[in-house]
C-alpha cells in the first residue's frame, strides 16, 4: 500500500530560516524538477550528488535563485532519485515552488513519507527510522545521544546476534517437530537454556533502561509541591533563571501548573510548579489541585517543599521516583534549626542559598553513562512494551524447558519472542503499525 514510487514533495524546513529546502523524490523526480529550473546545464545531465546553481522559473518568471542538489539513486537518503531545492526561506517562495512543483507531476509527501521510503528500501531499520524523528526533536545532549546510538543500529547491534542464534535453535525445534514419530533431538537443550537466560538478561536490562532513557528524550518531568506560599514559585524562577510563574505572598496564586525547562549538565529537566496542596472552595483553584496531583504522579523527581516542620506535606512517592524534602526560607531561621541528618536539604529561594546542592541531586538522580558510553538505552515506549512481551515469552519457555513442555509449546514461546523482537528493528511488521509510527512524523521528514 505504502511501497510505491510516485513523485513527492515537501517543505523540509520550518518557515522563519534564512534559507528553505523543499525535498522532492520518487521516479522521474530529476526531469520534475527540470520542468521548473533553469541553469547552465539540466539536472538530469549533471552527475550526482553534485549541486546546481540556477533559478527556479514559472514559466519566464523567475520565482527565485536557487541552489538544487541532484541525488540519484540508490545513493540517497529514500534510496530513490532524489532532489533537494534549497530557496530563500519565504513562505511565499516556497509555496509557489511546491505549486509548480505538483503542476509538474509531483505530489505533496504525507508524514514522514520520505522516511518510510528509505526504510522501505533498506537504508535503515525501523527503529533506526524512528530515531531520525528523536534526533530532530533532540535538545539537550544527552538526548542526541540516545538519538545518534538508536540512529547508528543500537539495536540490531544489541540484539541481533542472540536473535539469530534463537533463530536457528527455533528452526532446529521445529525439524524435530517434522521428526516427532523418530524421537530424534537436533537443539541442545542446555545450550538452548543458557542462550535464553542470556537474551533475557539482556532484555531485562533494555527494559530497566527505559525510565532513564524515556525521561531523558521527554525532559525529566520534576514536581515542586507543597503548601501555598512556602516558595514554590520562587524556587521555580530561580531554577529556570527567567520570570514564568507568578509569585505573590497571597496564598493561592499559583492556581495552574506552570512548567519551565531548562538544561543541567546535558539533560533537559521540566520543572513543574503545581498549584498548593490546600483544602479549597474555589473551583478554579480545585482544577489546578487536581492537575497537581497528576504532575505529581507522573514526576520522575518530586520536590516536596516546607517552611520547616509544621507546614510538611505527607507525600506519596512510587519505587521509580525520587523524593527531595527541601526546607525553604532558611534565611528567616538561626542556624541551629537547620540541624538534620534525614537528608532534608534546607535552601533559600529568595537568596539562592542551597540551591546549587539541590541541582546537583536532582542532576545526579539521572545516570547518563550508559547514553554518553553509546550503549543502547531505550527510550520508545514501542519498543519497550515488544521487549516486555519478549521477555514475558522467554520467561514462559525457560519453563517449558525446565518443566519438559511439549515441543511445540516451547516452539510457539519462541516464535513470540522472535515476533516481538522483530518487530522493534521492522523484521515483523505490518502496514498498521507503519501507519502508526510515521503519522507521528511530521510533513517533509
Ligand atoms: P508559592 O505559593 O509556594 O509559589 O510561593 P511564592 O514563591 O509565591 O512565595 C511566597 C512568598 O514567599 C513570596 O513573598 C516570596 O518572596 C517569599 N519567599 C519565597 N522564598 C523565600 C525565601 O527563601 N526566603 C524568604 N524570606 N522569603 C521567600
Amino acid at each position: 500500500m505504502i511501497d510505491n514510487h510516485d513523485i513527492i514533495a515537501a517543505p523540509a524546513t520550518a518557515t522563519g530560516g534564512a534559507i528553505s529546502v523543499v525535498r522532492v523524490s520518487g521516479e522521474g523526480s530529476v526531469e520534475c524538477c527540470d520542468r521548473i529550473f533553469r541553469g547552465r546545464m539540466r539536472l538530469a545531465d549533471s552527475a550526482p550528488g553534485t549541486v546546481r546553481h540556477g533559478c527556479i522559473v514559472d514559466g519566464d518568471r523567475v520565482v527565485d535563485d536557487a541552489l538544487v542538489s541532484v541525488f540519484r539513486a540508490p545513493h540517497s537518503y529514500t534510496g530513490e532519485d532524489s532532489v533537494e531545492i534549497s530557496v530563500h526561506g519565504s513562505r511565499y517562495i516556497v509555496s509557489e515552488v511546491l505549486r509548480l512543483l505538483l503542476g509538474c507531476g509531483a505530489r505533496m509527501a504525507s508524514p514522514g513519507e520520505f522516511t518510510i521510503r528509505a526504510y522501505l528500501a533498506g537504508k535503515m531499520d525501523l527503529s533506526q527510522a524512528e530515531a531520525v524523528a528523536d534526533m530532530i526533536a533532540s535538545d539537550s545532549k544527552a538526548a542526541h545521544a540516545l538519538a545518534s546510538t538508536q540512529m547508528n543500529g543500537g539495536y540490531s547491534a544489541s540484539l541481533q546476534a542472540l536473535r539469530t542464534q534463537l533463530l536457528d535453535a527455533s528452526s532446529l525445534l521445529e525439524l524435530e517437530l517434522d521428526f516427532s514419530e523418530e524421537d530424534v533431538e537436533f537443539a541442545d537443550r542446555r545450550e538452548l537454556t543458557s542462550m535464553i537466560e542470556r537474551l533475557l538478561d539482556k532484555v531485562r536490562g533494555l527494559v530497566g533502561s527505559f525510565s532513564t532513557g524515556n525521561a531523558i528524550k521527554e525532559g525529566v518531568a520534576v514536581a515542586i509541591v507543597g503548601r501555598p506560599n512556602v516558595g514554590k514559585s520562587t524556587l521555580l524562577n530561580r531554577l529556570v533563571g527567567d520570570e514564568r510563574a507568578i509569585t505573590s505572598d497571597v496564598a493561592g496564586t499559583t492556581r495552574d501548573t506552570v512548567e519551565a525547562c531548562c538544561d543541567i549538565d546535558g539533560v533537559r529537566f521540566r520543572f513543574i510548579d503545581t498549584a498548593g496542596l490546600r483544602a479549597t472552595d474555589d473551583e478554579i483553584e480545585r482544577m489546578g489541585i487536581e492537575r497537581t496531583r497528576k504532575a505529581v504522579a507522573d514526576a520522575n523527581i518530586i520536590i516536596s517543599m516546607s517552611e520547616g516542620e509544621d507546614s510538611r506535606e505527607r507525600v506519596d512517592v512510587s519505587d521509580d521516583q525520587m523524593l527531595v524534602e527541601v526546607v525553604n526560607k532558611a534565611d528567616l531561621l538561626p542556624d541551629d534549626a537547620r540541624d538534620g541528618d534525614d537528608g532534608t536539604l534546607y535552601i533559600s529561594a529568595k537568596s539562592g542559598e542551597g540551591v546549587d546542592e539541590l541541582i546537583y541531586r536532582i542532576r545526579s538522580a539521572v545516570d547518563t553513562r550508559m547514553v554518553y558510553a553509546g550503549e543502547t538505552v531505550v527510550s520508545n515506549a514501542r519498543h519497550c512494551d515488544a521487549l516486555l512481551r519478549s521477555a514475558t515469552a522467554l520467561e514462559r519457555s525457560l519453563d517449558a524447558l525446565r518443566c519438559g513442555l511439549s515441543n511445540e509449546l516451547l516452539s510457539e514461546e519462541l516464535r513470540e519472542v522472535l515476533n516481538a523482537l522483530g518487530e522493534i528493528t521492522g523484521e515483523v511488521t505490518s502496514d498498521d503499525i507503519l501507519q502508526n509510527i510515521f503519522s507521528k512524523f511530521c510533513i517533509g521528514k
